[in-house]
């Protein structure tokens, strides 16, 4: 038994968790513990960066899930938010999926509930229901089709003009795709991110003009960065120097830009990636405020706790994981998706 085993053994309440701290040994020991258990790690972009660095992958919620489904491990350690964990076990509802902190859910998520949404499909009983990946289960299985910011566009344009359509639960996103594609029987629900408050349109204008030569990356899969999608559009940043980018167009952009320096307009555990991928490059967040809460809910000593006890495990009923895959399949059919938020 090692002496982080020592400090876990018999503790399932997290009590000990904020007291670790990510040492070279702490690394070596989340490694052999994956091992032994047969788990692959997989971390979201928006992580801690220890947490990303010791990471098997480092992606986005739709790539991380495709991975989940296809790595040859049993069990995925999903260190993300909820909604994504959920995710990745409806794709692969033959795996343990564990979360390393249950109670890292998602603000945007969290804005509608199943039973919203079934009182909303109440009032437009012919209406088709257009989700975006940050969702519930419950809500992905009571969906026609998901979408990502990549392909919202595409989702609403495959739908007959005359059929209404209720898009949820972002309304930065809906207000994009309704001014694109011009259709006025389109709903938003008013669901928004915490993270993205401190996106505005003064505040990317103001940094328009005190960063002259700077271009603009804005990942829109994301919550915290559809406000940004939205004000680029609207014209509060010189249009030739933004790039609305995946995260992995993200990362061969800023190998391939020649800026010096590139404001990023999402959350800020995204520029740990950046950095690493072109570290010439003077990468600036947009507001240094954008941070997750819930994304940063996933430490070093959760991921120990983890490990070490096989938590927290991350189920979807077979019937909620059947119907929300209906609606997931589709997403991933129509135009380029991307890689979810
Ligand atoms: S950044 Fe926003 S949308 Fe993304 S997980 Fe956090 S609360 Fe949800």
């Amino acid at each position: 038994m090692t002496v982080l085993d020592r400090t876990f053994a018999g503790d399932h309440s997290g009590s000990l968790a904020d007291d670790v701290v990510p040492t070279e040994e702490w690394a070596a020991e989340i490694r052999r513990l994956a091992r032994q258990r047969g788990a692959t790690v997989l971390a979201h972009n928006y992580q801690l960066p220890e947490i990303q660095d010791v990471a098997d992958h480092v992606g986005d919620s739709l790539a991380l899930s495709r991975i989940a489904a296809e790595a040859p491990e049993d069990t995925i350690v999903f260190c993300g938010v909820h909604f994504m964990a959920e995710t990745a076990k409806i794709l692969s509802p033959q795996k343990t999926v564990l979360i390393p902190d249950q109670r890292a859910g998602c603000s945007l998520a969290d804005s509608i509930t199943a039973d919203d949404l079934r009182e909303w499909k109440a009032e437009h009983p012919d209406a088709v229901v257009v989700s975006y990946v940050n969702t519930t289960a419950a809500v992905k299985a009571l969906t026609d089709i998901c979408c990502t910011s990549s392909n919202a566009v595409e989702v609403v344009a495959s739908i007959p003009e005359d059929r209404e359509v209720l898009f949820l639960p972002d309304q930065f996103l809906g207000a994009h795709v309704r001014r694109v594609t011009g259709r006025t029987n389109l709903h938003v629900w008013a669901g928004e991110c915490h993270v993205h408050a401190g996106i505005n349109g003064d505040e990317l204008a103001e940094q328009a003009r005190t960063h002259p030569d700077a271009e603009l990356f804005v990942h829109p899969e994301c919550g915290c960065a559809t406000s940004a999608l939205y004000l680029a559009g609207e014209g509060s940043f010189p249009a030739d120097r933004v790039k609305i980018l995946s995260t992995g167009g993200m990362l061969d952009a800023a190998r391939e830009s020649k800026a010096r320096q590139v404001l990023v307009a999402t959350e800020v555990g995204m520029l740990h990636q950046l950095r690493r991928a072109a570290p010439e490059i003077d990468f600036q967040a947009v507001n240094d405020r954008a941070s997750c809460k819930y994304m940063k809910m996933i430490t070093a000593g959760a991921l120990l706790r983890s490990l070490t006890h096989g938590t927290d495990v991350v189920d979807v009923d077979p019937e909620t994981a059947r119907l929300a895959r209906r609606s997931v399949q589709r997403m991933i059919e129509i135009g380029q998706p991307g890689g979810g938020e």
